[in-house]
């Protein structure tokens, strides 16, 4: 590193910090895609309408078996009531005590029959808003399962577009990495590599621009006649703490 300014040991430092940040933020914009396209809220959605169809579906069917039921009953009923009006009105000659009792039978056949049938149109009067629900939300989720698909879509490109950018970036950041001494790349590196993003910075208004503690007098006088080999690091954070002036 002989003979090459100081700075710039120092500006290239900086570049790679501030690369290595910009596919931090591309990483973290990938991971949160999901959540910021709403793909989480569509698949809640979908639940609460395949749960509410489930529900609906099985009102609607028990009141179909029900009214299926009714119909047979009438069916049955009606088939009596022509049985009845044959004997009535047939050939065969019946006393008229059977007569009467015939003619009372078949009445009362009647006004039952009326009754069901005036039982199963009310009840499917009262199914009618359930069959809407059902076929609304058949509907519904219909239209959400689509808008998942192309979520899905979304994500995939927006995930190959953010990945593209992160190659661009950081085969930048790998020509630079070659710029920085040895001996703070490696500081550098293991620091980030330890979890702390910003692993340099510069002194910002007397502060550490890593973790914005104010430094002390001592600290800054050390900061600015830092160097490469003796590099001062944040008492708080940890980062490499990169002299202000040397940056123009
Ligand atoms: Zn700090």
């Amino acid at each position: 590193m002989k003979g090459e300014p100081v700075s710039s040991n120092w500006d290239n430092l900086l570049k790679l910090q501030e690369l290595d940040s910009q596919v931090d933020h591309l990483e973290h914009e990938i991971s949160i895609l999901t959540l910021s396209l709403g793909l989480n809220q569509l698949e809640e959605k979908k639940q609460q309408l395949v749960n509410d169809l489930e529900i609906n579906r099985e009102v609607l069917e028990k009141a179909m078996v029900q009214i299926s039921e009714r119909d047979s009953e009438s069916r049955e009923i009606t088939s009596r009531i022509k049985k009845l009006e044959g004997q009535l009105y047939g050939e065969t000659k019946y006393g008229s005590k059977d007569l009467q009792n015939m003619s009372h039978e078949l009445k009362a056949l009647q006004a039952r029959r009326d009754e069901i049938d005036d039982e199963e149109l009310r009840e499917m009067e009262e199914i009618e808003p359930v069959q809407n629900l059902v076929s609304g939300g058949e509907n519904e989720l219909k239209s959400v399962e689509i808008e998942i698909e192309e979520t899905i879509t979304k994500i995939g490109l927006s995930e190959k577009e953010l990945r593209g950018e992160i190659e661009k970036i950081s085969s930048e950041a790998n020509l630079v990495r070659e710029t920085v001494d040895m001996s703070v790349l490696e500081k550098y590196s293991k620091t980030r590599a330890g979890g702390l993003k910003v692993a340099a910075s510069q002194v910002v208004h007397g502060s550490c621009g890593g973790c914005q503690m104010k430094l002390s007098a001592t600290e800054l006088d050390q900061v600015k006649h830092s160097s490469v080999n003796d590099l001062v690091l944040c008492e708080q954070c940890g980062c490499i703490l990169v002299p202000r002036e040397t940056v123009p």
